[in-house]
């Protein structure tokens, strides 16, 4: 066991966070309707670096019965640091052929950037993948993002990524709508703003649950302060309601959450109500 894998149980499945690698941000991505002055207070209140932010891509494997699924694959290509998932999952002993489905949050790089081999092959051979139809529709339109408010150079790499990772995986990938069940005790959660078709999960077994929240809250600082918008969150306005709602669902049923870009392994308890949440982490 290292810090870059984590095991841990939901009833009956056993899962592992795996780290595929980390990236160093600057703070006013995270947070670009605000201030400087107010988020750069937050952070230092919390004891966090003002200068720059380095965020986690943690991936999920969920071995449910006779199924291992792996929830989202990194960013492989996007920086030397990142592009470790296969590495993590040989540490725990999995080989790529063994994976039986994966997941995709959304269609972002640092969540597909692992989908593909070096020859342009699926990385994971006799996987199905699954995606919701609205994000799939989104990222294969050879229009989108044209008329985002956007720096051109991020827009161009958010584009160019879904553009060659997504197709290949064509005659694999099983769209879903709404909260379909995609394994037993494995639950979409649709949690659109950040994308159009960004989903959660739920993993549930016996009377434990874990609610994968993804990139509905990219950084703490966004339960404290559920309007904070981060660059990515393409429709902000409703980004900012479904964080809540996600917020609201952790807070009440008292899951385990994970947070894709939390430090990692982005394990903890989302507490509060209303307008303003507060994250526990736990080990
Ligand atoms: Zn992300």
């Amino acid at each position: 066991m290292t810090s870059n894998s984590k095991r841990f149980r939901v009833g009956d499945i056993e899962c592992i966070a795996l780290c595929d690698g980390t990236f160093s941000y600057p703070p006013a991505w995270f947070f670009i309707n605000v201030p400087q002055e107010q988020w750069e207070t937050s952070l230092r209140e919390h004891s966090l670096p003002t200068a720059h932010i380095e965020t986690p891509y943690t991936c999920l494997l969920v071995k449910a019965g006779s199924r291992k699924l792996l929830v989202d694959t990194g960013a492989d290509g996007l920086a030397p640091t990142t592009g470790n998932l296969l590495t993590r999952l040989q540490a725990e002993n999995i080989a790529p052929h063994e994976i039986t489905d994966v997941i995709l949050t959304h269609g972002h790089p640092d969540h597909i950037g692992g989908v593909l081999d070096g020859h342009g092959q699926p990385a994971f051979p006799n996987a199905r993948y699954a995606m919701s139809k609205t994000e799939w529709d989104f990222w294969t339109d050879p229009s989108v993002l044209h008329d985002a408010a956007m720096d051109a150079h991020l827009r161009q790499m958010l584009v160019s990524c879904a553009q060659k990772n997504l197709p290949p995986l064509k005659t694999r990938i099983d769209l879903f709508e709404g909260e379909k069940e995609i394994a037993p005790g494995v639950h979409a959660v649709p949690a659109p703003g950040h994308t159009p078709g960004h989903i959660g999960l739920l993993i549930a077994s016996g009377n434990q649950q874990l609610l994968h929240m993804s990139d509905a809250v990219v950084h703490p600082l966004h339960l404290e302060n559920p309007g904070w918008r981060c660059v990515f969150d393409l429709d902000p306005v409703l980004a900012a309601e479904t964080r809540r709602k996600i917020c609201d669902r952790a807070a009440a049923d008292g899951p385990t959450a994970l947070a894709y870009h939390f430090p990692f392994p982005g394990l903890g308890q989302v507490k509060g109500h209303g307008m303003a949440y507060r994250w526990e982490a736990v080990d």
